[in-house]
């Protein structure tokens, strides 16, 4: 009697699973999921994700027994736990689903050792990016450093067709189940307010209503801050409650599809990117001189939106409500604090990481490097004036409204920079800069460090 098991990572589904449809190809297959120690310890923790991945694993355990299964649960050193259930079960192969950061890799080259060990075999599956990373490479057979030229490639390379939920995934006999941890087992810290219900089912209802109200007018109307009319796909891609393929499969011919589904190869192109280069989570992609700034009183202010920007302000408000931003926004705030305030892009990223719903190593800290003119960005010197940015992309000041309650009876477009009188009369901060002085010491700075540099 043939046993495998299928340990789920940040894959949380059954469509379009390629490494959960190859282990139920055995008579029994183990469904397992181990709560990593390294994601539940620590300062960093993000609450905010453990909501989402806890209700992702209910949907996943129900989504499970539909089909004769159910999720196994452990919790400890992913490697040792893995090995246990394989024993446990008298498996003889585990399958996964292959990913990028230089802590996943490692964990499963572990993971290999011990199966050689141990006698049991490891298989990684596609199904974390629509195209696995590495699989395109530019002409000289190096990794995409430049996102245009990887979109093209991308946009018109051959992608694997997505596989079909399986039809039965049965347990194998006495088994320990294990059971889905409570928010509170995990920590003290209390989740964001307004956090959206994670799962593969709330994942494609929020997918269907979007696509049917709000796609044909993505290109259009996707940097309008206050009209929210993204996608809200980050945290269900994130942690793999929808599938990225099936997703860029089902929409790229429809009206709207092309734009979102760049966007999607955006999460490709960074994830592509980390694969080859795992430092990159840490160190400048393009080293451009040491930022000064440190966790001070500015960087408090950032953190606690009281830097006297409206539309940085609303940003880093919206990210204690509902553990998330706007794209155009998350720009903004991280230019502001990397650009105006000089604070290195890891301290950002940092904060960033433990508050998003769809904080991901890939996307959070490529992204910063974007921002912060270290990465990828063809323009590195570019600034975002936050003020600029406020009346361009939330005219009306609805956006800002709606996260700075100081300023709610405040008519655009005064919103957008108040004079310190109104400031000071509705307990509103002064800017905590000038922006034009900041970003002359800005440059200042980048020119002595490029000059400096052999
Ligand atoms: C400083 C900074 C930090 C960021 N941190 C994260 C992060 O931790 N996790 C995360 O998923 N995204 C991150 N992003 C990218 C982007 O802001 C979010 O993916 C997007 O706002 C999510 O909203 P949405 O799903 O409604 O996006 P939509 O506009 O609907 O886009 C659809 C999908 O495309 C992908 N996508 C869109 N823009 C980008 C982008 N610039 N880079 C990579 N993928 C993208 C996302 O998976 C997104 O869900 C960051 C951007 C910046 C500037």
């Amino acid at each position: 009697m043939s046993t495998a098991v299928a340990v789920f990572t940040r894959d949380l589904r059954v469509r379009d699973h390629p490494a959960l449809a190859a282990a139920c190809e055995a008579e029994h297959v183990v469904p397992l999921f181990v709560l990593d120690d390294v994601f539940v310890r620590g300062p960093d923790v993000c609450a905010n994700r453990l909501r989402f991945l806890i209700d992702a694993l209910e949907d996943l355990d129900a989504s499970l027994r539909e089909r004769g299964g159910a999720l196994v649960v452990r919790r400890g050193r992913w490697v040792d736990e893995v090995a246990r259930v394989v024993g446990d079960s008298g498996a003889d192969v585990v399958h996964c689903s292959d990913d990028v950061s230089g802590y996943a890799k490692a964990r499963l080259d572990r993971l290999r050792t011990v199966g050689a060990r141990q006698g049991f075999g490891v298989v990684a599956h596609p199904g974390i990016t629509v195209v696995p990373p590495g699989a395109l490479l530019t002409g000289s057979g190096t990794t995409y450093q430049m996102f245009t030229p990887f979109y093209r490639r991308w946009i018109t390379a051959t992608w694997r067709r997505p596989v079909p939920a399986p039809k039965r995934c049965p347990l194998p006999a006495a088994i320990d189940l294990g059971s889905v941890p409570a928010l509170a087992t995990l920590t003290k810290v209390a989740p964001s307010p307004e956090l959206p219900a994670g799962g593969e089912r709330a994942g494609l209802a929020r997918m269907r209503t979007w696509t049917a109200t709000a796609l044909g007018d993505y290109g259009e109307a996707h940097d309008d801050v206050a009209a929210d009319m993204t996608s809200h796909a980050s945290a269900y891609l994130h942690l793999g409650c929808v599938s990225p393929l099936e997703v860029a499969t089902r929409l790229r011919d429809r009206a709207g599809g092309a734009a979102f589904v760049r966007q999607v190869c955006w999460r490709d192109f960074f994830h592509q990117l980390l694969a080859a280069r795992p430092e990159l989570a840490r160190r400048d992609l393009r080293p451009s001189g040491k930022a000064s700034g440190t966790e001070d009183e500015a960087f408090a202010a950032w953190c606690a939106g009281q830097t006297g920007f409206p539309l940085v302000d609303a940003g880093m408000r919206q990210l204690q409500r509902e553990g998330f931003i706007h794209n155009r926004v998350r720009m903004v705030v991280a230019s502001f604090l990397t650009k105006d305030l000089d604070v290195p892009w890891q301290i950002g990223a940092r904060h960033f990481m433990r508050l998003l719903v769809d904080g991901d190593v890939a996307n959070n800290q490529l992204n910063w490097q974007w921002a912060a003119g270290t990465g990828t960005d063809a323009n590195p010197h570019r600034v975002f004036n936050p003020i600029r940015q406020s009346e361009r992309f939330d005219p009306e000041g609805d956006y800002i409204r709606r996260y700075v309650r100081e300023l709610a009876d405040v008519d655009a477009p005064m919103i957008h920079d108040p004079p310190d009188l109104e400031r000071s009369r509705r307990g509103y901060p002064l800017k905590l800069v000038d922006h034009a002085e900041a970003i002359a010491q800005y440059r200042a700075r980048r020119n002595a460090s490029a000059s400096n540099r052999p």
